[in-house]
């Protein structure tokens, strides 16, 4: 085996995705699963299908084009490039949207080849990334109207990415609004109300999601099998079905105090320590280009994180004894720590 490297356990993942899949289902809400924080491996979508998810969706075209083979409607949930139309239309059935001069190229690169492009219009609720204003969604919805080559089928909104505002029965309720309107003035269909992410999730199962939100986008908790958002264990979910292995490089005896001047360090912060004496250092061979290290929690509850540089992590394993220079250190990941060793080409992939 090659480290650092990521090792994906099939069996928990779709585990994991059937705990959120089937409680989405019994609100009635379709849940497509997101898989930028895997990189789209193909096999690991396909563990997501195995447990009932008709709907993968990306934030990168590539990353559907991976996935092409796979038995699923592909989604494209970051508002496509006009550069990147044509390929849109071949690998996505659906994207996100909220220009009319990208949905006008979407129609176009459609109707070169014969196809009806889906979309779904964001609206912005409030959190300031993607999303029409909700005063200008109607008149989005006309001009998206008189194009042939797409099809308007969805109204949905983003929360916590940005602005960190939180999904609410308002907030909620207005996507739903949209969609009644938009299927009123055109005695049209509007057959996805999408409610947003992960943080979505907590809402849903308080019962605070309104009627009329059929569908979500679910990544980061589906994966991890932890709901990160509200700090809350979820009954059945395996914290595992991603570890991250890193080995040891360096183990040694030192201070946990720096020795000279304090400057600012490797990434411009100047770092604080709290003097705990001597303790056993170890290096592990991985560092922040290929993880976020504030998302990593060691598999032992005896080894601490001190922090990192770009290819170095250091660990406190003073409670750990027997550990030796070569051995193999392992690590829970939460999403950041996630989607950084999932892209990382130093971090080699292993789908048991
Ligand atoms: C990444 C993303 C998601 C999934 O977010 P998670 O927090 O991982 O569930 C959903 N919708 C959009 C538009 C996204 O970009």
């Amino acid at each position: 085996m090659r480290y650092p490297s990521l090792v994906i356990n099939r069996k928990k993942l779709t585990e994991n995705t059937k705990i959120f899949y089937d409680n989405c289902k019994e609100h009635g809400i379709n849940m497509a699963a997101v898989t930028k924080c895997y990189n789209a491996i193909p096999e690991v979508a396909q563990a997501q299908i195995d447990a009932g998810v008709t709907m993968l969706a990306d934030s990168r075209v590539e990353n559907l084009k991976k996935m092409a083979h796979l038995d699923a409607e592909k989604f494209l949930i970051r508002i496509p490039m006009i550069s990147q139309a044509d390929e849109v239309v071949q690998y996505a059935d659906i994207s996100v949207n909220s220009e009319i001069e990208v949905i006008k190229a979407l129609s176009q690169a459609a109707l070169k080849v014969g196809k009806v492009h889906k979309i779904l219009m964001m609206i912005d609720i409030g959190d300031l990334r993607e999303g029409v204003w909700k005063d200008d969604a109607m008149d989005l919805a006309d001009q998206i109207m008189e194009l042939k080559g797409v099809q308007l089928v969805g109204v949905g909104a983003n929360f916590s990415c940005f602005g960190g505002v939180i999904p609410d029965r308002e907030n909620l309720g207005i996507i739903v609004k949209t969609a009644e309107a938009i299927e009123a003035k055109y005695g049209i269909k509007i057959e996805y109300r999408s409610g947003g992410n992960s943080v979505t999730y907590d809402p849903m199962m308080q019962g605070i999601v309104p009627e009329g939100i059929n569908h979500m986008r679910f990544g980061e908790l589906s994966l991890v099998g932890y709901d990160g958002f509200a700090g809350k264990e979820v009954p059945g979910g395996h914290r595992d079905a991603f570890i991250l292995k890193a080995e040891i490089v360096e183990l040694k005896e030192k201070p946990s105090l720096p020795i000279g001047q304090i400057g600012r360090d490797a990434f411009g912060d100047i770092p604080v320590f709290e003097d705990k004496g001597i303790m056993r250092r170890a290096i592990c061979a991985v560092g922040r280009q290929d993880v976020k290290v504030e998302d990593l929690k060691p598999v032992s509850d005896k080894i601490e994180v001190l922090g990192a540089s770009s290819d170095h992590l250091l660990l406190n394993v003073t409670a750990c004894p027997d550990l030796k220079v070569g051995q193999i250190v392992e690590f829970t990941l939460e999403y950041g720590g996630l989607l950084a060793a999932s892209t990382s080409n130093y971090v080699t992939k292993y789908v048991i």
